[in-house]
């Protein structure tokens, strides 16, 4: 066995999304694989998960799988917290009741982890993990791989289409369409194993005896614990419950009473026509392959997936079928990867220097032109700006910790127009977007705010502040989107009982 050289362990289309981060070799003697669950926290359908049991196997090993939750992560608070760990309980009664090696760890408090994760690599024959291309995720694993000294694996367990089929960032959806095009039918050929731990040959039990105590044997409440903790208490749990089983019944109302209505209404917050996937997407509770399995199962019974064929990038009728499904997709694959995929080509994604030069150069040269509105971060942050939808926007953001996908383009819109420059709007812009989404800190959230900012799209007319880059009005979007429902329940200081039309609605404060 040449234990310097990796083994091929998955298909060769899915082998593009392996990638080695040391030189190291695998350690022999070592007692398991270590897979390090960092995002797709998850036991099914999870890439990274089946190449550490293959792995496992080839070296005929059992597996430990470790998940970790920091104290120190940016923006750590009560919401994104206690959301983790709901999912981890969960993970934790699942490993136990199968008798998998599962160590779960709750850091106590700042920096009392630290050192856990090269105390389990010393027993280990190498690390497998998650490869994601932001946020801790991404620094954990270009520091911890450099660290270790047995190999470390990533996987890229994200999308569709695997890293390894792009050769640089895309700069617009459309070419990144084109790749999804091309490879959308294979991918699906290659899906990832529903339940890959029963593919685990050596069930070896692995004492878990290590210098930290795994969370289940902490004996506090998850509440107890988390307020003890000094991370950000004023960011409050949501309703939404972290696990994998409230994704799947989640995902399960959205295919019985929604999608069908996707196409027509996703742009309505008042229809409530969108699957609010977005926060276990990020988190890792479901994969984007199941979730387009299921829809694919709705499309019409004389549909067929080989009647696929590649279009050149154009959106509208790649998928065949119905035309909600076709919508739902285009989000669900090509914008939802995009910005994935940008992000893994480009080490800067969250840079204001990492736009096009088109939208740097526009922005710039309107960056003296008077702005009739300028707010502080404290202002938007506290809703307090003249604009009533652009409150109740945020306030849906501070107290459910989303923002329907329509008003959040506005939002982002209007913190470019009532701040000095469009530096200052994307810090603002990234500080409350990460600081309050439960779907924050992803791949996504950088291609949403910098969407705002002109990355994957063109230019439009010019005008004031904005220059070439798109621009939004509350005006036209109290014309557009259907939202009465919306302002009744987010913008408490608009009368919406005497009208009967959005448009009349006194929607500014003089
Ligand atoms: C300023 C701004 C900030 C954003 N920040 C985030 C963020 O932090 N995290 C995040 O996941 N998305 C972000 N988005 C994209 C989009 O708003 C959300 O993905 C979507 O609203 C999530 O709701 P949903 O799950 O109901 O989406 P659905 O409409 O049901 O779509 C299903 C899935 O497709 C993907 N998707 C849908 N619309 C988009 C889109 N426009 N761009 C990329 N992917 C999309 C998401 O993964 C989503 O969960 C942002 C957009 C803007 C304009």
């Amino acid at each position: 066995m040449k234990l310097n050289e990796l083994p091929v362990l998955l298909s060769p289309f899915n082998q593009k999304r392996v990638r080695r981060l040391n030189a190291q070799s695998i350690r022999e003697n070592g007692e398991y694989v270590l897979y390090w669950m960092q995002i797709n926290r998850r036991f099914e359908y999870n890439f990274s998960l089946e190449y550490a049991v293959n792995l496992a196997n080839y070296l005929q090993k059992p597996l430990l799988i470790y998940e970790g939750l920091s104290a120190t992560y940016p923006w750590a608070c009560d919401r994104f917290h206690l959301y983790v760990m709901q999912g981890m309980e969960e993970n934790h009664q699942l490993a136990e009741k199968n008798g998998w090696n599962y160590f779960g760890y709750w850091e106590e408090a700042p920096k009392a982890g630290k050192g856990l994760i090269y105390e389990l690599e010393k027993r280990a024959c190498a690390i497998v993990s998650d490869d994601n291309p932001v946020f801790i995720m991404k620094k954990n694993n270009d520091s911890v791989s450099q660290k270790v000294s047995c190999s470390y694996i990533v996987i890229d367990s994200n999308g569709l289409i695997p890293f390894g089929l792009t050769d640089k960032a895309p700069y617009l959806a459309f070419l990144f369409r084109k790749t999804m095009q091309k490879y959308f039918v294979e991918s699906m050929q290659n899906m990832p194993l529903k339940q890959p731990m029963d593919e685990l040959i050596n069930q070896k039990h692995i004492d878990l005896n290590f210098s930290k105590k795994p969370f289940w044997k902490l004996e506090i409440s998850k509440q107890d614990f988390i307020s003890q903790l000094p991370i950000d208490h004023t960011v409050k749990p949501i309703a939404e419950i972290g696990t994998r089983k409230e994704a799947l019944k989640a995902y399960q109302v959205f295919l019985d009473s929604k999608l069908l209505h996707y196409g027509e209404d996703r742009n309505h917050p008042d229809k409530q026509a969108v699957s609010n996937m977005s926060g276990y997407l990020h988190f890792g509770k479901i994969s984007e392959q199941e979730m387009v399995q299921s829809v694919l199962e709705k499309q019409p019974k004389s549909w067929d997936i080989n009647q696929i064929t590649y279009k050149n990038g154009q959106s509208g009728s790649f998928f065949g079928g119905y035309s909600f499904i076709e919508s739902f997709l285009d989000e669900l694959i090509t914008w939802r990867e995009v910005g994935h995929h940008f992000a893994h080509h480009e080490p800067n994604y969250d840079a204001f220097d990492s736009l096009p030069d088109w939208a740097k150069q526009t922005l710039s040269e309107h960056e003296k032109d008077e702005r009739v509105y300028l707010y502080t971060l404290e202002q938007f942050e506290q809703a307090k700006t003249h604009d009533k939808i652009w409150n109740a926007a945020q306030r849906e953001l501070v107290r459910d910790g989303r923002i329907h996908n329509y008003l959040r383009m506005l939002w982002g819109k209007k913190i470019l127009e009532w701040t000095p420059n469009a530096r200052v709007a994307l810090e603002i812009m990234i500080e409350l977007n990460n600081k309050y989404a439960i779907d924050g800190r992803d791949p996504n959230s950088y291609s949403g705010i910098f969407w705002i900012l002109g990355r994957f799209d063109r230019a439009w007319f010019e005008r004031p502040i904005f220059g070439k880059i798109r621009f939004m009005s509350s005006e036209s979007t109290l014309k557009k989107v259907i939202m009465k429902q919306y302002l009744k329940d987010f913008a408490s200081d608009l009368d919406t009982t005497k009208e009967t039309k959005n448009e009349t609605l006194d929607l500014f404060d003089s």
